[in-house]
């Protein structure tokens, strides 16, 4: 392995380097981490191995769903002289239009899941309508106070979705859901579609993690400042926010080096046991996990490391 430099400098902070510089690593990996060790390493070895349960079927679903809602209301509003109440009407039928489409798409790729997505479809549909009418108030009210149709549209809707965010310097790579960017102010949101509020909860340190990540990526690449991150939960439409400061980005700068570190170690740490043995109850692979035997690798094994895709 090349090792070009034995230090780097993020964000004004020097942070030397060990034998781990060629590699490069994803967000959701330094978020794995931080969830645990072992997970970390079971999502490495076999990244995609549990793509098609019901669970991620389901939260790709929301995603796309939303996602779409949002890029379609965009393109709406962007074309429209004014906001009126009888405008809910129209964006009804785009809300229908995404789901159709979205529905269809889910139902030929995963069809084994056919009942679970379409029990789930109603309430999908009553959230994004519940979110139309709530952007369509705020608009109108931004609309009296003197706001154009363009400053509106920027304040609450997104200006980027699925943008792809890399450091070559920390030879990291992600992809947020949503970037908001307006009078000077750059939110980053990722959404989240999990059904119970507890499990949120306990989830909720690895995604801060994770969108903070974004943020040094995008303060590489933007040379602006991200003032927030947040987590948009598209089951009950809350949001869960933090502020973004020097302090929280160089933990995350820390986290980053040390899942490129770890990843170059072939073994798999023992469960979790003592005060954190409670995540295992809300952990995504915990039978996957039960089932992994704890593995020490002999002195001449080879390592591996899995990419995702490359950088930009
Ligand atoms: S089940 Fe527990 S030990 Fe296993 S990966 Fe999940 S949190 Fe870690």
């Amino acid at each position: 392995m090349n090792i070009k430099k034995n230090f780097i400098k993020v964000l004004g902070k020097k942070y030397q380097l060990d034998n781990t510089t060629e590699h490069k690593i994803w967000s959701t990996q330094v978020s794995n981490l931080e969830w645990c060790e072992r997970y970390f390493k079971i999502m490495n070895k076999h990244p995609h191995q549990d793509e098609t349960n019901q669970y991620v079927v389901i939260g790709n679903l929301e995603h796309a769903v939303f996602e779409s809602f949002a890029q379609k209301t965009k393109s709406q509003w962007l074309n429209k002289g004014g906001f009126h109440e009888s405008d809910l009407e129209k964006t009804y039928e785009i809300i229908d239009k995404i789901i159709e489409i979205e529905l269809g798409f889910a139902l030929e790729n995963y069809a084994q899941f056919g009942n679970y997505i379409e029990h789930m479809i109603p309430s999908l549909k009553n959230r994004l309508r519940i979110l139309a009418r709530r952007q369509l108030n705020e608009a109108i009210e931004l609309l009296k106070k003197g706001l154009s149709v363009q400053d509106i549209t920027e304040k609450i809707l997104p200006w980027q979705i699925e943008r792809p965010l890399y450091s070559q310097n920390l030879r990291l790579a992600g992809r947020p859901d949503l970037i908001y960017r307006y009078n000077g102010k750059v939110i980053i949101v990722d959404l989240k579609s999990h059904n119970d509020t507890e499990d949120a909860f306990n989830h909720s340190a690895q995604h801060f993690l994770q969108l903070l990540t974004y943020s040094v990526m995008y303060e590489e690449l933007f040379h602006e400042k991200v003032s927030e991150v947040q987590i948009f939960y598209t089951k009950n439409l809350k949001t869960s926010s933090i502020k973004v400061n020097k302090a929280l980005k160089d933990n995350a700068v820390e986290q980053i080096l040390k899942a490129r570190s770890f990843s170059t170690h072939e073994d798999i740490p023992p469960k979790l046991s003592g005060d954190e043995a409670y995540k295992c109850d809300y952990c995504y692979i915990r039978e996957r996990c039960f089932a992994t035997e704890d593995y020490e690798p002999e002195p001449d094994d080879e390592v591996t490391f899995t990419t995702r895709g490359e950088f930009e």
